[in-house]
């Protein structure tokens, strides 16, 4: 079996797991999504859930919320999750181009993929992951956003070189994985992320692709 199908088949084993959390990004209007993705940069899903149950008490999970309360008011919500000054100030301006263009993010989702994309990426702060991952869960897009995780394993298995960019990536582990499956995919492939391929001591000893992997510490 190839190296690729054999991540496939251990990632599988993750679908269940990460399920909920796909339910849950596509129950998230768009722009919670987008601000559920700027606030989990740097930290874990729990204190993202924090954050976001903060922002939802104070009515600023929209543009129009965002844009009418105090700037002090949106970095206290947000604290829980680090970084809060910088994410508050992307956030603040994302909803200023939202309001200020009149652009709405579900028009622009039912825009042809690529072109969806594009002005997607016209918005302040937003990259191809963060475009990706509306594209997926929002748009049905058969697309696998790249997080520093996905990236990471897929560099440590050898499927991309060291220096390969977000795209080559993308390519690489989309050619493995049926369209149906990438939403799963790409939740369950950063499980397995942060949980054995860690970023600091991976754990190689229990890993199942610890025998095909040319990055493993654990060689027979
Ligand atoms: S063997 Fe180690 S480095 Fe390779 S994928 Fe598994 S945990 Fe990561």
């Amino acid at each position: 079996m190839s190296l690729l199908n054999k991540l496939l088949e251990v990632v599988r084993s993750y679908y269940e797991q990460v399920k909920p959390i796909e339910d849950r990004f596509k129950r998230m209007s768009t722009f919670e999504l987008l601000v559920g993705t700027i606030i989990s940069q740097n930290t874990n899903w729990r204190n993202v859930e924090r954050a976001m149950a903060n922002l939802r008490d104070r009515g600023l999970l929209s543009p129009e919320g965002v844009l009418r309360a105090n700037p002090r008011e949106l970095e206290k919500a947000l604290r829980v999750a680090g970084l809060y000054r910088v994410k508050a100030a992307r956030i603040r301006e994302i909803a200023e181009r939202i309001v200020s263009s009149g652009l709405s993010l579900d028009d622009v989702l039912r825009l042809r993929w690529s072109e969806a994309r594009a002005k997607l990426m016209e918005l302040p702060a937003v990259g191809y992951k963060t475009a990706d991952i509306l594209l997926a869960f929002k748009a049905g897009a058969p697309v696998i956003p790249v997080d520093t995780h996905i990236a990471r394993v897929s560099k440590r298995l050898g499927l991309v070189e060291r220096g390969a960019g977000y795209e080559e990536v993308r390519a690489v582990l989309e050619s493995a994985v049926p369209p149906n499956e990438r939403n799963l995919f790409h939740l369950a492939l950063i499980r397995f992320g942060r949980e054995v391929c860690k970023a600091k001591n991976p754990s190689c000893d229990v890993c199942p692709l610890r025998d095909l992997c040319p990055s493993s510490t654990s060689k027979p």
